[in-house]
């Protein structure tokens, strides 16, 4: 099973330049595929949705909020979660035999979390959300060919599970989002940034393999007053999107989500023991 996480992936988002998306047009029209909002119904930020989904625990179960660690009183710490933050938290991969995953880059910790992975992180920068449209896609293009070459040799490892994830839409919202706020014409750069994320799309849903496309959040496009330019307010909203190839039904928020990669492993294991 390919688990693909794209950050951030919005249905109302993509939907706007669907003519230049030919694999985001796959999830939305291939009768293979059936697609869904995924609702949030925890917290529409990174690192609690994630690990919702993979570890079944909420944010109050886990005092994790976001990137940033925070006091009591909710006031900044100026510190960041650490893989050594999660210890306490039992994920799925920890509930079955590790061997069977891959996690790459899973954005629950600064640096992102992998398990049985050892690439080189691509993403070596921490400082996107400060980056300005024009920068931001400078350096999402340049890395494009780093994240192919990942996905092809990841998809070559024999694993059962690989959960890939990937920050670039939620960044590109970031990015972009006084355009979509303000109903601006939307410009070659957002639309070639996306034409990125769609090519990584397109390299996991041509696998054959049982695959599940899945966001942790939607965005409603209003994290800047300008690009870049001042601090960003949160932009997230809840309607998250979800798509596969192989489930009879979809699940409908994150507690479902789990549920559903716990009975698949389950099954799974069933089969194998056969
Ligand atoms: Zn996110």
């Amino acid at each position: 099973m390919i688990i693909a996480c794209f950050d951030g992936m919005t249905e109302n988002i993509f939907n706007n330049i669907i003519e230049y998306l030919p694999n985001h047009q796959v999830l939305l029209n291939d009768s293979n595929y059936k697609h869904s909002i995924l609702y949030n119904e925890n917290l529409p930020h990174t690192v609690p949705s994630w690990i919702q989904i993979f570890s079944g625990k909420t944010y109050k179960d886990t005092g994790i909020y976001d990137f940033e660690k925070r006091n009591r009183d909710g006031s900044r710490l100026n510190e960041y979660v650490k893989r050594k933050d999660l210890q306490g938290i039992e994920f799925i991969w920890d509930k079955s035999n590790q061997n069977r995953f891959i996690v790459y880059n899973l954005w629950i910790c600064i640096p992102p979390l992998r398990i049985n992975c050892h690439y080189p992180l691509i993403w070596t920068q921490w400082d996107v959300l400060k980056k300005n449209g024009e920068e931001f896609i400078f350096e999402l293009c340049s890395e494009i060919n780093s994240y192919k070459w990942c996905i092809d040799t990841l998809l070559k490892m024999r694993c059962e599970v690989l959960i890939w994830h990937c920050l670039f839409p939620d960044q590109i919202h970031h990015a972009f989002s006084y355009e979509e706020k303000y109903n601006k014409p939307i410009s070659d750069k957002f639309i070639k940034a996306y034409k990125a994320v769609d090519f990584l799309l397109g390299k996991m849903i041509k696998q054959n393999d049982d695959v599940v496309i899945v966001s942790d959040h939607g965005d409603c496009g209003a994290a800047f007053e300008e690009i870049g330019l001042v601090e960003p307010i949160c932009a997230h909203n809840r309607d998250g999107f979800i798509a596969s190839n192989f489930l009879s039904e979809l699940p409908s928020n994150h507690s479902e989500m789990y549920l559903m990669f716990e009975k698949y492993l389950m099954k799974e294991k069933i089969k194998r023991r056969n």
